[in-house]
């Protein structure tokens, strides 16, 4: 198993560096954490936020799933992932902010614009979007050159917000101005990272300091 082999490589070099190299922090998190942010992500393997947001460990909460999906909570059935993990960063943790983070080139998104077997479990997990689905397709039959795959990126992301505000702790929360929520889209083909803007209901470049780039 030489993949396995090569994470316990890289445990070696975090242990003797990193983990060395930031010990006093390692100390302090070792009594409990207490990050601002939570972050809900896509599983797939180039879109990791600590890396994007380039933090150190202890100043992110993070869930991801196919599609960074937030299920509304009437959705929530028994045991659930995102509303546990939202619950504890919002009750316990008391996070300032709650960043639904898509991405360019989602899998999963692309997954719930097409047809699949019913019996799969991916297939159940995207119809969450159906709502975000069904308007993009709507709008795509009136004007066939919209880019359904970056509409539906950017439409699921509107759409985990207004099912972040479905639990009753979210929406107090941000009513009494203790929680703020944001939206997000990174592209790792540009680099980019657009951050939706409230007034606009637009996704809008980050500026970057482009001069510094090689
Ligand atoms: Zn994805």
């Amino acid at each position: 198993m030489p993949e396995f082999r090569a994470l316990i490589e890289g445990f070696r070099r975090f242990r003797s560096g990193q983990w060395r190299e930031q010990r006093l922090r390692y100390d302090a998190l070792a009594l409990g954490q207490a990050p601002k942010v939570m972050v809900i992500a896509c599983s797939d393997s180039r879109v990791d936020p600590t890396r994007v947001f380039d933090t150190a460990p202890g100043q992110m909460f993070v869930v991801r799933n196919i599609a960074n999906l937030v299920p509304p909570a009437s959705a929530i059935q028994g045991q659930s992932s995102v509303a546990a993990a939202l619950e504890y960063a919002v009750e316990v943790l008391k996070v300032d902010y709650v960043v639904v983070f898509g991405h360019a080139r989602c899998g999963g998104i692309a997954a719930a614009l097409q047809p699949l077997p019913e019996n799969r479990y991916i297939a159940s997990w995207v119809e969450l979007i159906a709502p975000a689905r069904e308007k993009v397709l709507a709008a795509a039959a009136i004007a066939p050159d919209i880019d359904c795959q970056a509409a539906l990126e950017q439409a699921n992301v509107r759409l985990g917000l207004a099912n972040l505000r479905t639990y009753p702790f979210v929406a107090a929360a941000e009513r009494e101005g203790r929680l703020k929520l944001a939206g997000a889209l990174f592209d790792i083909a540009n680099g980019e990272l657009r951050i939706l803007d409230a007034a606009t209901d637009r996704f809008e470049p980050v500026p970057v300091a482009l001069a510094a780039e090689t």
